[in-house]
């Protein structure tokens, strides 16, 4: 009998993206199995692949299998079927759906040349005892060897740990008394940290109900989601803790996914102080050696639980019981390379295909999961109250046009100032928080507040220096820049970018003698400086942390007791119909930060539009006005959930060329609407992408926005094709983003 395999091979190219069938050679027949991956001839090279599907019979001339690698199933039918609906959803080659599934990374056992003593640990004494006095550092790296003689470290990293250069090394190398030796290494991404036990806490009363509800779901054996939605320092990861314990109990495992910013040793020693072993971490900090091994942890059932960000939803477990989506309203969750999937709509349809239960977890549910509770599609369950019954911190909005008016020119207000100096009196700590986010800057006025908008998109107009004018990047509108308010007629209208840099600046000339640190991109870039900034916060060792987004996750300081808000209105003003949503997320998230401990917090968040309703109910922690309020403009201005979008983005170095290609996309799309029943779609551009240019390369977008995803995604594929038959301009790079987040 014959034996023949469908094998997707790894060339993300449109040509070869569909399986190719090869016959198996006896030799091989005992090694076939789906997610293995092979060898095979392709064209005139050999390339690697992955079998998808096995086949006993087919009516062609085939080509045979080189090799199959037997060491791992790379994935099962039910990864396989995920990555196949990725790749479908999210209009990608199903080669990079898998890629994104399996490990990356090749050589993927590693063995590793390591230093060993070359005799026992008494005789190395010995040595150690004649040696004395001379070549002390050939002395500590001996000892080192003898204390701990089961570490397997390289030259490099010997030499690293003690301090030393490879050629102290060398030299005990050349005088015998260490050797090179080739070992397996299973590396430890946790090995640096240690975890202290924890038991299960007496959960509060709503805990209590939660964790109830949670069970139920999970005794259904069905696939179901549920959001949990808790005030900053309700307990809500207590309830992921206890809801673990009931899938272990039940023999099954739990995939905790976290944004990457939080997943600090904090979180991970959370969940390893409770469950110890039976977790493992996956992020992308993790060198791809330390990621392969974790996977094998997984793969080889020595653990139950892995704690990680987006893409650990791929996790390889066979017997899913619950996927925990913490802050799940958090746009890191969408990725931004292709495969651009939604880890929270992987994770839910992977719940469907394992009948898992997904537990979604937030203070600030995105409008897109809160609605789906209103619509019955989630369950909702709710911790209204922080533990202990901690007040949440009290709000106070301050109106920079009034600062401006009684002539404070400063970008601290006189209350965040004498607040900032009653803090370090009292050996307090606090936060200064400045948004960043985004690369847009908006043209606001000073003395009333208005901000330059688009009257048919509801976005800001975002400011281009060169030439100078107000763009609107959604449908192309463009004016110049005002001189003077349009709606007050000051002359104080201006465009918007202050930096962390210049804050941390100005607050250390305001305080001389307070220990200010900054954190943002700049100050983190150095490997594990995210960490050190965060530790000497917690010990007290800063009085005043300035910083991004960074610093608004999650983090449990019991002893901020301040945060302060430079412009709530940055957030407010990007050119995204999200921006009342982020602006809402991120001043919760931020106020979060405080009063967790015994003493109370407080919140001072300065802005140029204090009326705006995503700061007022954020002042006021009221999540359910602000949806209800958020919810109705999307309605009437058909944005997600009412709508779906597509964005299609080109991408040259000649601009020119960008703009013929969109421009011809463009007319394939409405000659292509006007066929099909089309009215419920709408076309937004070609226009200048928000980031216009990147690396060299020039961006344009077109917008498809409607109400069914199947027909919007069809239109896409089919203009597309029909855009590849015409094209002579084929450098020009074309990207599929379906459902885009922070456009
Ligand atoms: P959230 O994730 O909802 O912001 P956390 O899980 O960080 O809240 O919990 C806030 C604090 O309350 C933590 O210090 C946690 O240890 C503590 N906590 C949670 N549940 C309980 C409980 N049942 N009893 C006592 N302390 C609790
Ligand atoms: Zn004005
Ligand atoms: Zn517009």
């Amino acid at each position: 009998m014959c034996k023949y395999v469908a094998v997707m091979v790894d060339l993300p190219v449109e040509q070869v993206d569909k399986p190719f069938t090869y016959k198996v050679p006896d030799r091989l027949k005992k090694d076939v199995e789906i997610g293995r991956r092979v060898i095979v001839p392709f064209g005139r090279r050999k390339i690697e692949g992955y079998i998808i599907d096995i086949v006993e019979e087919v009516d062609f001339d085939t080509k045979d299998v080189i090799n199959i690698f037997t060491s791992f199933q790379f994935f099962n039918q039910e990864l396989l079927d995920l990555a196949k609906w990725i790749s479908e959803y999210y209009q990608c080659y199903l080669i990079s759906a898998l890629k994104a599934i399996v490990p990356s990374g090749k050589n993927k056992i590693k063995t590793k040349r390591v230093i060993k003593l070359a005799q026992s640990i008494a005789q190395s004494k010995e040595i150690i005892n004649e040696m004395n006095g001379r070549a002390y550092k050939q002395i500590e790296v001996l000892s080192y060897l003898v204390e701990n003689p089961n570490l397997l470290l390289t030259s490099t990293e010997l030499a690293q740990k003690v301090d030393t250069t490879p050629s102290t090394i060398r030299a005990l190398v050349d005088k015998g008394f260490i050797l090179y030796q080739v070992e397996e290494v299973r590396r430890n991404p946790c090995s640096h940290l240690n975890f202290k036990t924890t038991k299960a806490l007496s959960p509060t009363e709503d805990q209590q109900i939660a964790i109830k509800e949670i069970s139920n779901s999970l005794a259904e054996e069905e696939s179901s989601t549920i959001l949990l939605k808790g005030v900053t320092g309700s307990g809500k990861t207590e309830v992921y803790l206890q809801a673990i314990a009931k899938v272990l109990e039940a023999g099954k495992e739990t995939i905790v996914l976290v944004p990457e910013i939080s997943l600090t040793p904090q979180t991970i020693s959370r969940f390893k102080g409770r469950f110890g072993n039976q977790v493992a971490v996956l992020h992308s900090q993790l060198s791809t050696g330390e990621r392969f091994d974790e996977w094998r942890r997984i793969k080889e059932c020595n653990v139950k639980i892995v704690v990680g960000a987006r893409s650990a939803v791929f996790a390889p477990f066979n017997n899913l019981g619950l996927i925990i989506i913490d802050e799940e309203h958090e746009s890191s969750y969408k990725q931004d390379d292709h495969p651009k999937y939604h880890a929270r709509e992987v994770a839910i349809k992977r719940a469907e295909l394992s009948d898992a239960v997904v537990l979604l977890g937030t203070a600030t549910p995105s409008l897109e999961s809160y609605h789906r509770t209103q619509i019955g599609e989630y369950k909702l369950i709710e911790l209204p109250k922080r533990v202990d019954d901690r007040p949440l911190p009290e709000v106070e909005i301050i109106d920079l046009r009034e600062e401006l008016k009684s002539g404070n020119k400063t970008m601290f207000s006189e209350l965040l100032q004498e607040e900032l100096k009653d803090r370090l009196a009292k050996g307090e700590q606090s936060m200064i928080f400045l948004n960043r986010r985004g690369f847009s800057t908006f043209v606001q006025c000073r003395e009333c507040g208005h901000v330059m908008e688009c009257n048919d998109c509801d976005v800001s107009l975002t400011y281009h220096a060169n030439p100078t004018i107000l763009q609107c990047h959604y449908c192309d509108y463009k004016e110049d820049v005002p001189n003077t308010c349009p709606n007050c007629g000051s002359i104080y209208i201006k465009y918007f970018g202050v930096g962390t840099q210049k804050v941390e600046e100005s607050l250390k000339e305001l305080y001389p003698e307070a220990t200010i640190a900054r954190m943002d991109v700049d100050t983190t870039r150095r490997k594990g400086a995210y960490q050190q900034i965060l530790s000497s916060f917690k010990q007290g060792e800063i009085d005043i942390l300035v910083g991004t987004q960074m610093i608004a996750k999650g983090h449990d300081f019991a002893n901020v007791t301040l945060v302060g808000v430079i412009t709530a209105d940055t957030a407010l003003n990007l050119p995204d119909f999200r921006a009342g949503e982020r602006t809402f997320q991120l001043l919760t998230q931020v106020a979060g930060r405080t009063g967790r401990g015994d003493k109370e917090g407080k919140v001072i968040i300065q802005s140029y539009t204090p009326e705006h309703y995503s700061i007022q109910l954020a002042q006021e922690h009221d999540y359910k006005s602000f949806y209800q309020l958020e919810i109705g403009t999307r309605e009437i201005a058909l944005y997600p959930p009412f709508t779906h979008l597509i964005n299609i983005t080109m991408s040259n170095e000649d601009e020119d060329k960008v703009i013929k290609v969109s421009n011809q996309l463009g007319e394939i799309l409405s000659a292509e609407m006007n066929k099909i029943d089309g009215e419920d779609i709408m076309l937004l551009g070609p226009v200048q992408a928000p980031l216009a240019k990147v690396r060299g390369q020039y961006r344009w977008q077109l917008l498809l926005k409607g109400k069914d995803l199947s027909q919007l995604r069809l239109l896409t594929s089919q203009a597309l094709t029909e855009l590849k038959d015409l094209s002579t301009l084929k450098s020009v790079r074309v990207s599929v983003d379906v459902d885009p987040l922070g456009m």
